[in-house]
């Protein structure tokens, strides 16, 4: 059987390893010149490495510490050190947060909490959650954090998980995440990075294949007639027997499809929403964060929103990273680079005279990739979710936006797995 595979991010590589595995021949075809999508491990010289997009690994993304292992890797464990918490001026830790901030943050996750006890996986087969799913994410916290802070904090906290500002997200949705976390005790999130970088194992992935990534192929169009499917590449066409599309939904939108796809699928192509998450990132000619035995992490409710020491190649390097409107309006700035500067100073003097160069990853303009990660926009769940993964007679959707770990690199890595015992069966 001869399978193309189209997008070489996490979910395209893995899906082309599990299909050569089962004896399938596999074409990979990528449009960039680099395998990884949305995860790059850029090395701008000089030992300043650091990741432009998703870097972290929850302790139960269980695929992708397994694929580690698989490769011989180990995790890296995130920094011990707290990380600083700076609202209206004053500051404390996350091991010391302020007691109104707390209550909120216990107050919010104790009413998530009953509101799950009435609702299962998967999340669309929750038909009366109606009222959930048409709700934000934003009015929900603003019904249940009753102080100013304590909304920033936890506003802040979930801005950060989901990408964007909360009332692009919807209530069912998130709930659905914290339905698939309700085992978690506490550590889970964000407790491990790629040693050397996730470009790492992309590459190590990449190398396992016996077929070679063809880049540069711009999928323009796809054709199913008869027995097979036809992928037409802005410079050429390839023929198959199945294929599976890893492209985000503003990508896949992009590509036509003869015959249409069915409404339905349409549908939830065009309503799946991707977060507007941008990341800067600053050479320093010293780790200035560390005078004072601070690891560099903090959430301020400044226009940084977020930093933390971000480093691989042993150059000191921090970055910010930015979500929703926030992040188009840094995106806007002539040089956002320098301003991010400015602002690390006006909360560390020791910024601006350490300062050296900086980077911005700008993904919501990135062709394509037009946003950083999938997210639940509301009304989506009950209308939309259930049409996104199923394929189409001989075409397969993978991709994060394809999975219940989706917006992680564990959904790329879940939908994979799918796609690949779709085609098998198929
Ligand atoms: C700033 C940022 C921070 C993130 N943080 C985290 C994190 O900490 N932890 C985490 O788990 N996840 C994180 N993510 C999300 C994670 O990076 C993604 O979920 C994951 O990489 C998606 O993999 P994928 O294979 O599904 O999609 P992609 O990586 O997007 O792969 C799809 C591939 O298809 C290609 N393509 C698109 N259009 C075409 C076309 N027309 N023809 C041919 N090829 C095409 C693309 O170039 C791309 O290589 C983050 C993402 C960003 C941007």
């Amino acid at each position: 059987m001869r399978v193309g595979v189209v997008g070489a991010g996490f979910a395209g590589l893995r899906a082309a390893m599990l299909l050569e595995a089962s004896g399938a021949e596999v074409r990979l075809f990528e449009a960039r010149n680099r395998v990884g999508g949305r995860c790059q491990t850029v090395d701008e010289g000089g030992g300043v490495q650091y990741e432009a997009g998703g870097e972290w690994i929850d302790a139960d993304h269980l695929r992708v510490l397994r694929l580690l292992q698989s490769f011989g890797m180990e995790p890296a464990h995130k920094d011990a050190l707290p990380r600083k918490l700076i609202h209206r001026g004053r500051e404390t830790t996350a091991l010391d947060i302020w007691s109104d901030a707390l209550e909120d943050e216990l107050r919010v996750e104790a009413a998530a909490k009953e509101l799950c006890k009435n609702l299962h996986l998967p999340i669309w087969k929750n038909p009366t959650a109606k009222s959930l799913d048409d709700r934000t994410l934003a009015d929900f916290i603003r019904e249940h954090a009753l102080t100013e802070r304590g909304r920033w904090w936890v506003t802040s906290m979930f801005r950060s998980d989901e990408g964007d500002d909360l009332e692009r997200i919807g209530l069912l949705g998130w709930l659905s995440g914290i339905l698939k976390t309700s085992e978690r005790d506490g550590d889970e999130l964000s407790a491990f990075r790629f040693e050397g970088g996730s470009s790492r194992v992309l590459a190590a992935m990449q190398a396992s294949l016996t077929t070679d990534v063809q880049f540069g192929r711009i999928l323009r169009r796809v054709s199913q007639e008869g027995k097979g499917v036809t992928l037409i590449f802005e410079d050429g066409i390839e023929r198959f027997d199945q294929v599976v599309l890893t492209l985000p939904p503003p990508a896949l939108e992009q590509v036509v499809f003869e015959p249409a796809l069915s409404a339905r699928k349409r549908c939830a192509i065009e309503g799946y929403r991707m977060s507007r998450a941008v990341k800067i990132s600053w050479e320093f000619d010293h780790a200035w964060w560390e005078d004072d035995g601070w690891g560099g992490s903090m959430q301020c409710d400044g226009p940084l929103q977020q930093t933390w020491s971000a480093g691989l190649g042993g150059a000191p390097v921090l970055s910010a990273y930015i979500c929703g409107k926030e992040a188009r309006d840094w995106m806007q700035l002539g040089d956002p680079v320098r301003a991010g500067v400015y602002e690390l100073s006006v909360l560390f003097p020791a910024a601006a005279r350490h300062f050296r160069r900086g980077w911005t990853h700008n993904w919501p303009d990135d062709p394509f990739a037009m946003g950083a990660f999938s997210h639940l926009a509301p009304g989506f769940v009950l209308e939309h979710l259930a049409h996104v993964a199923p394929p189409e007679r001989r075409i397969h959707f993978s991709g994060e936006h394809t999975a219940t770990w989706n917006g992680f690199i564990e959904g790329a890595l879940e939908s994979a797995e799918r796609a690949h015992a779709e085609v098998m069966s198929a």
